[in-house]
């Protein structure tokens, strides 16, 4: 960037990249974003970001940003003043309302500040009638916390990131946090260089904190994960490592029961892992004085998040390591705002549609009209070819967003909406803790912030809406408990963490058996790229520059059987198609088990994956 920083105005604000919440500081010149300033007094990660928070935020200035309001005639988009866009939206929205607000539906991105995503499901549930209201993490982050609802009492971690340092055992559930939340992964660096702290992983894959010093990692078969936590809570019941009050807890003998069949040497048939591996983890995790389990996961998981999120909680409760320093379970949202999505219940309550439920809706005809807010479904939503139906067929597509996506080159109404950088408001990150995001820049054209147009669609379906963001928030308190003793206003540069009341509940929960297939032998995982996050993503010049198109990644024995060598063509086949990636080979992955990430449009692994836990895949040259 050309300008020296001394003449730069530095706003603090949070990055809005990953749900880690690291905070940053924008450096603003001619109403331009033009650098981040590395500060070493800021946030509880001391200035260190990652690529995407440090290089990943020219997005803000991308000359691709949607910078007026577009409607589509004939065809062919044109330009349109906001009173034209809006009032074609509005007329949609209240036609919908009279005939009873079943027929629309939306999908947000949880990438929304909390007063945005509470003002849409305002304008969901209370404007339109409408319960079908869904956003991206539901297809994994939701159904983790929806998990902690029933095991701990709340939609959220019961620990927060500061447990990491302050732990003995670490074990990390699937995943790499240098990949998925790198400034995590730091702090997992420093807990295993500084301060002792042993780490475990159990994984489909080994990532970079695999090599860090003492890790051991068990590679387990994908999609085994409730089975192997089932059975590590049998061995510690089996052998008496529980708490001493662990027995007395509500649904103690159902879970003692349901743990029947889930011995060692029956799941180390189906995991992967030798029962001996199984016993000896059990064993470690339970003679922990502190120990803090990582759930870092992010959509490879739509299948068994809920019950992923039990058998971890059932694990800590049982050895007395939930409300305690350095323990507990941390779900860590893929968004930067997952966690405040799950806390506001963005997402269908009892009736209402899910993000699935609401394709087929726009399929079958009935939903009608489409509200797409921050999402762009076409790339990140499985099975491609379903969803782009689905967009085509609905009668009224509106999509609200950055940049002209995929999915808003289908839609009838494109409105143009303000990054992070030119909005004031809050977001709520891994670990509870709720910060405020500041105003930088001036909005991009004529764009508006989603808290202003989501204001102006509520008051046309004769809402009352808030008159500001601070306003907003303080509603937010009194719906949602947690939330209601923060003063906006006092939360600061630090933030907060919300405290939560933890009432414990053993869940018994089955493990779903992995669907096999015929038509592969390879079982295709998907994630995040080193670096990526979301679609967004792709217009940081960083995040590019490390990795700029997708990938197959196979173990080095499975490439030598098919005799293909690292950056060569590779067919990946499903029941739904087959797509052509390059190999990257490597010995991260177990034979077997072959890794793409989801976030690239042009050959979108997405085109054939089916929402299950585990797509299966055949390979050929
Ligand atoms: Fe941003 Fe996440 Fe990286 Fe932190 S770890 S800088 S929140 S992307």
């Amino acid at each position: 960037f050309k300008a020296r920083w001394w003449s730069l105005n530095k706003v603090k604000t949070v990055c809005s990249y990953c749900g880690t919440g690291c905070q940053l500081t924008l450096g603003v010149k001619d109403d331009k974003v033009l650098t981040t300033v590395y500060d070493e007094n800021q946030g509880f990660h001391n200035g260190q970001l990652c690529t995407r928070g440090r290089f990943g935020y020219q997005f803000v200035n991308s000359d691709k940003r949607l910078t007026t309001p577009l409607v589509k005639k004939n065809g062919k988009f044109e330009e349109a003043t906001w009173d034209e866009a809006l009032g074609l939206v509005k007329q949609k929205f209240i036609d919908a309302k009279n005939a009873g607000g079943s027929s629309v539906a939306g999908l947000v991105t949880p990438r929304l500040t909390n007063e945005e995503l509470y003002l849409l499901k305002k304008l969901f549930n209370q404007g339109l009638g409408s319960d079908n209201l869904d956003h991206s993490a539901g297809y994994a982050h939701a159904a983790l916390t929806a998990g902690a609802v029933e095991s701990v009492g709340y939609p959220a971690s019961p620990a927060s990131i500061s447990d990491i340092q302050a732990t003995n055992l670490l074990l990390v559930v699937k995943s790499d946090a240098y990949e998925t939340h790198p400034v995590l992964g730091f702090e997992i660096n420093l807990g295993v260089k500084r301060k002792g702290v042993n780490l475990r992983i159990v994984s489909d894959k080994k990532g970079k904190i695999s090599r860090l010093p003492n890790a051991l990692t068990y590679l387990h078969s994908p999609g085994s994960e409730v089975a192997l936590f089932n059975s590590l809570a049998k061995v510690i019941i089996e052998e008496g490592l529980l708490d001493s009050s662990a027995s007395t807890l509500p649904g103690f003998a159902e879970l003692n029961s349901k743990l029947a069949a889930y011995t060692p040497a029956v799941v180390a048939e189906q995991c992967g892992m030798k029962a001996e591996e199984i016993v000896s983890l059990a064993r470690e995790y339970a003679a922990a004085e502190k120990a803090l389990i990582m759930l870092p996961i992010g959509l490879g998981y739509p299948g068994h998040g809920k019950a992923l999120a039990q058998a971890t909680l059932n694990l800590a409760l049982l050895t007395g390591k939930v409300g305690k320093e350095g323990c507990g379970v941390l779900i860590m949202g893929e968004k930067n705002n997952s966690q405040g999505a799950a806390d506001l219940k963005v997402h269908p309550v009892a009736g209402g549609l899910d993000a699935a439920g609401i394709i087929d809706g726009c399929t079958s005809g009935a939903i009608k009209t489409l509200y797409v807010v921050g999402e762009n479904p076409v790339v990140s939503y499985p099975n491609r070819k379903k969803v782009e139906t689905a967009l085509d067929a609905v009668e009224f597509l509106v999509v609200q967003d950055l940049f002209l996506t995929e999915t808003a080159s289908k839609a009838d109404v494109v409105l143009p909406a303000c990054s992070f950088a030119e909005k004031d408001g809050t977001f709520t990150s891994v670990g509870r803790a709720v910060q405020r995001i500041n105003k930088a820049i001036s909005p991009v054209g004529v764009a508006r912030s989603d808290f202003e147009i989501l204001g102006l669609l509520y008051a046309a379906v004769g809402g009352e809406i808030p008159p500001g963001i601070s306003e907003a928030f303080e509603e937010i308190g009194t719906v949602v408990p947690s939330y209601a003793n923060i003063d906006f206003h006092q939360l600061g540069e630090e933030g907060t963490i919300y405290p939560v009341n933890n009432k414990c509940r053993l869940i018994p929960v089955d493990a779903t058996a992995v669907k096999s297939s015929s038509t592969g032998t390879y079982a295709l995982v998907t994630g995040n790229a080193l670096n990526h996050c979301g679609t967004l993503s792709l217009y940081g010049e960083g995040p590019m520059y490390v990795c700029a198109e997708g990938y197959i990644e196979l173990n080095n024995a499975d490439a030598n059987k098919l005799g293909v060598k690292d950056g060569e063509s590779l067919t990946v086949k499903s029941q739904l198609g087959d797509i052509k990636l390059k190999a990257k080979i490597g010995m991260r992955l177990p034979s077997g088990v072959v890794f793409a990430p989801y976030h690239f449009s042009d050959k979108s692994i997405n085109s054939i994956t089916d929402g299950e836990s585990v797509t299966w895949v055949s390979l050929s040259k």
